[in-house]
Formats: structure tokens, C-alpha cells, sequence
């Protein structure tokens, strides 16, 4: 069941920020592994420019380290490692300076995809986009990936958004949401739209309501700084939440092709209704033996920043009204989990009478650990006597499924660079997506900083905050356990 393995035509892919962690950790090594799989041409370049005053065999050296460290053991192939950094090339280079620009520019070849990788801090995005153009690198087609966080509000996106229509095409701009890349996000849209089982029963007459969940057990030390300005509605909800939200809510597209997609992303986002206090529960978390608090964490003992966020979405249109969609994402909870839970109604009326019990069908898809899709059905408790029902999954683990070729699946970083070098946008967000989820993001953080209502503490590895679980309780439903096990 090994996918076939196309490989791309030449390119040169700049790393801008390629010293930096998300460089070394994902980047590097998911393009190392393409290259092992065969996807990566021998034309092809990849080029690191960053501050750090290094050559090429430094860089190289730098490489080979990030493969040895982030590159599981039996992929790490020594005649492999040495053919593939023969593709590796540095500059030094300084983002708003005049340093490097030069010897970049000698060494990018014509007729060949270009492509940059904005892996910096968010504040250099809009001065590498001008400094492109100022000398003269963004040749036809060029194209440009820009890292997340995309934006702090509305207006911050929208000056982005307006650099970047100044330095390049739309259509040769690269949103990243890396939870696009994931295999069972995209599985998420085979499941709806590649089977007649699930459509028709897909709206507001059949699933009671929709619960997203992206829980952590990590706290927010080594980036407190950025996290403290942020919050988990700006770092999860705006985006990956969001992203997730609309494929389960969007309308099917007419094709698989990016603006069909996106068109139908953004619909849903511009149907959102606005959150109403009553519909929110923040969270920060405490101390606990020596697991330090947020507060510690991110060393600002006033922090009213929260590292914990549930809410109830409305999405008013003819499918989704009155189906609500619970979102909650939250650092230091009880396991490591993301995944989407479809609840459908319960039977309108149970003909086993009282012992049967009635309950809704669940369609639980798991993003992580143990990347699968599970369906709760009802069935007979097995043996004599009453008519005694009981929930049992149909399982659909992808690691059992696939087998051994889960292995080879590529991670969500390697399948969106290996997109962009391709043109292909569908699952990177379109500018007008991302200012449309600011817009949704923005009045509701407005009205709690006007507030100035404190998060509810709660105990690092719990579920949150308890208003958060009467969220559901109040109408009688409940939030799937947050654990490893499906
Ligand atoms: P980092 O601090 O580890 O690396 C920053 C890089 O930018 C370094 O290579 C540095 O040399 C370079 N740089 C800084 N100032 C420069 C300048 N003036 N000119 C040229 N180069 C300069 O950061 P990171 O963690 O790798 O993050 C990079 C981007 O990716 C950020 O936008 C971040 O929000 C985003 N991101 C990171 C992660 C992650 O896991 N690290 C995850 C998601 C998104």
C-alpha cells in the first residue's frame, strides 16, 4: 500500500532562518526523507540563509546534525546523508541589512521553481517579502511560505496580507497550517466526500452537536514570551481549530483544486456567529508539586493570558443551524490528543424500552496518537435473556490498516513543502481565510480584555477548568475523556 513516489522537477527552496529550530527539527529532516523516498530531483537546491556567520561545510555540518537528531535511526542511510547534503548551500544573511543578498541572488539559477521558506520570527516576514523584490528575486512564479503565526489581529493580517500582494501573486503564496499536512485531516475530507454513507446524515437533523479537541500535556516553558502575547485562542483556535472547523463544516467542493476548497472554507468561517460570553470558558493553569504554574512559566505573575480555551460555536447556515460545534484546546491537560467528535442524535424513540437505553452514534477521527477513525455503533449485549444493548467501535486504526507503510507516510511538513514546490495550494490558507478567522477571533477577545475577567485556575494534567465541562452539561451532553486510547 506504499504510495508511489513522483518526483518533483528541480528547484531552488531558500531557507530563510535555516539555523533555526523549526528548521532543524522539521524542515531539513522532512526534506531529507523526501529525498530518500526519491522525490527530490538531482537538480535540486536548498539553500540556507540565516544570521549565523557559517559557510557551506559548517552548514552542511549543521545538516547531517539535524538528520542524526530528528530523523529516525533506520532512515539514516550514511551514503544517503552525503549525497543528500551535496544539495545543501548557506549565506549569511541579515533580513533587514544589506548582508547576503548579493551572494544569494548569485546563487539562484533561472528556469528552475523557486522558492522561499520564511522560517523566521514573524516580524521579519514583511521585510524579507520587500527585500525580495529590492533585489530583484522574486522572478515569475516565485514562491513564498510564511510560517504561522500569521498575524496577531485583523489589522496586523491585513498589513501582511497587503506587503505580501505587493511582492508576490496570491497564487504563489503559501499559507502554512501544518495541521493541514496531517494524513487524517485530509482523510477527513475523503471520509465526507468519498463515501455515501456519511453525507446526507452530515447537518443539523441528525448530529446533535460537533466537539473538537487539542489537548497538551507540554506547558508553555522555552516560549513564554510569544505564547503569553498570544494565548491558546490566537495559537490553536485562529488557526488549526479553525481549519479543522471548516472541513467538517464546509460544503462539498465541486473539485479537489485549491480556490474550490478554499472558497468553501470561507464560507464557513463568514458564518460563524459571534461567541457570547456565556458560550466561553478561559483557563490558566496552576502549580503542582514542581510542575510550575503558566504564571511561573512564562515569568509575568499578572498574566491574565489563557493557556486553556473552550467554547460553543455557531455556524448560522441552512446545514448547521442548531448544531453546535465545541471547541477546546488547552496546555498541561491530562493526555496529548487531537481529534474531532461527530455526535449524532439519539433514535427518536427506543422500541427496547427502558433497559435498551438509547444513545447517539459517535464518528470519533483522530488526528493524535493513534491516527484512525472510529465509529461507535449500538448492538445487542451478546448472550440469553434480555434485550440488553451496548456500544461497541468499528475501528479504523491507520497504523493496523496500513501496516508497516504507516511508516512511510510522510509527516505534514514533507507533504506541504513537496505542495508548494509542486504549485499545489489546496491546503495552504488563502489570505482572505485567514483575515475572515481574525474577524471571528477578534471581538471575542476584545470583549474579555475589556472585562478584565481573570482565567479560571486549574491542575496541570486534569481536563480544565470544571465551567468548562458544564459548557456541555448544561444541555445535557458530554466531552469525550481526554486520553491516549480512542
Ligand atoms: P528560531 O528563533 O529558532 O530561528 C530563527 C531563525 O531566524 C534563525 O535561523 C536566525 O538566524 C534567523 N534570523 C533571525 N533574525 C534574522 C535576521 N535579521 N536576518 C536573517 N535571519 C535571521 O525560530 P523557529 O522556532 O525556527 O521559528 C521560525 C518561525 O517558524 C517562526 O515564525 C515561528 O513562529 C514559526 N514556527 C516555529 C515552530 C517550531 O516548532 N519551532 C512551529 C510552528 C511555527
Amino acid at each position: 500500500m506504499a504510495s508511489r513516489v513522483i518526483p518533483v522537477d528541480p528547484f531552488d527552496l531558500v531557507i530563510f532562518g535555516g539555523t533555526g529550530d523549526l528548521a532543524c527539527r522539521k524542515i531539513i529532516p522532512g526534506l531529507y526523507r523526501r529525498y530518500l523516498a526519491g522525490q527530490i530531483p538531482p537538480g535540486a537546491r536548498i539553500i540556507g540563509a540565516a544570521r549565523a556567520d557559517l559557510g557551506h561545510d559548517a552548514y552542511r555540518e549543521m545538516v547531517r546534525a539535524a538528520i542524526r537528531d530528528h530523523v529516525s535511526e533506520n532512515k539514516q542511510i550514511p551514503e544517503t546523508v552525503a549525497t543528500f547534503v551535496e544539495h545543501i548551500h548557506y549565506v549569511q544573511l541579515d533580513a533587514r541589512g544589506v548582508t547576503g543578498w548579493k551572494e544569494l541572488g548569485g546563487l539562484l539559477r533561472k528556469g528552475v521553481i523557486r522558492a522561499f521558506y520564511f522560517s523566521v520570527g514573524p516580524g521579519l516576514f514583511a521585510d524579507l517579502a520587500e527585500r525580495l523584490v529590492q533585489h530583484g528575486l522574486n522572478s515569475a512564479g516565485a514562491r513564498v511560505v510564511v510560517e504561522k503565526p500569521f498575524g496577531h489581529d485583523l489589522q496586523s493580517a491585513r498589513e501582511l496580507n497587503a506587503v505580501l500582494a505587493r511582492c508576490f501573486d496570491e497564487h504563489h503564496i503559501y499559507r502554512i497550517d501544518h495541521y493541514l499536512g496531517k494524513e487524517t485531516v485530509q482523510n477527513l475530507m475523503v471520509v465526507r466526500f468519498g463515501n455515501t454513507l456519511f453525507e446526507p446524515l452530515w447537518n443539523a437533523r441528525y448530529v446533535d452537536h460537533i466537539q473538537i479537541t487539542v489537548a497538551e500535556t507540554v506547558g508553555v516553558a522555552g516560549r513564554g514570551e510569544y505564547y503569553d502575547r498570544a494565548g491558546a485562542m490566537r495559537d490553536m483556535v485562529q488557526n488549526h481549530m479553525m481549519q479543522l472547523l471548516c472541513l467538517i463544516a464546509m460544503e462539498p467542493p465541486s473539485m479537489f483544486a485549491a480556490d474550490a476548497v478554499r472558497d468553501e472554507k470561507l464560507k464557513v468561517i463568514r458564518a460563524l456567529d459571534p461567541v457570547s460570553a456565556g458560550d466561553l470558558v478561559r483557563g490558566q493553569y496552576t502549580r503542582k508539586g514542581d510542575i510550575p504554574s503558566y504564571r511561573e512559566d512564562v515569568d509575568n505573575p499578572d498574566s491574565l493570558t489563557e493557556s486553556f480555551i473552550a467554547l460553543k460555536a455557531h455556524i448560522s447556515n441552512w446545514r448547521w443551524t442548531g448544531t453546535p460545534f465545541y471547541l477546546r484546546t488547552g496546555k498541561r491537560l491530562k493526555a496529548r490528543v487531537s481529534e474531532i467528535a461527530v455526535v449524532f442524535k439519539k433514535p427518536p424513540h427506543s422500541i427496547f424500552g427502558r433497559q435498551g437505553g438509547r444513545s447517539g452514534n459517535m464518528l470519533v477521527i483522530r488526528l493524535q496518537p493513534n491516527e484512525g477513525i472510529v465509529l461507535n455503533v449500538t448492538i445487542k449485549e451478546p448472550g440469553p435473556g434480555g434485550m440488553r444493548l451496548i456500544e461497541v467501535p468499528l475501528d479504523m486504526s491507520f497504523a493496523e490498516t496500513l501496516g508497516e507503510d504507516r511508516a512511510d507516510i510522510p509527516d505534514a511538513y514533507e507533504r506541504l513543502i513537496m505542495d508548494v514546490i509542486r504549485g499545489n495550494q489546496t491546503l495552504f490558507m488563502r489570505g482572505d481565510e485567514v483575515e475572515a478567522a481574525w474577524a471571528w477571533t477578534d471581538p471575542v477577545i476584545a470583549a474579555w480584555e475589556e472585562s478584565g475577567n481573570e482565567p479560571l485556575p486549574y491542575e496541570p494534567f486534569s481536563s480544565g477548568p470544571e465551567d468548562a465541562l458544564m459548557l456541555m452539561h448544561r444541555k445535557g451532553r458530554r466531552w469525550r475523556e481526554i486520553a491516549d486510547e480512542l
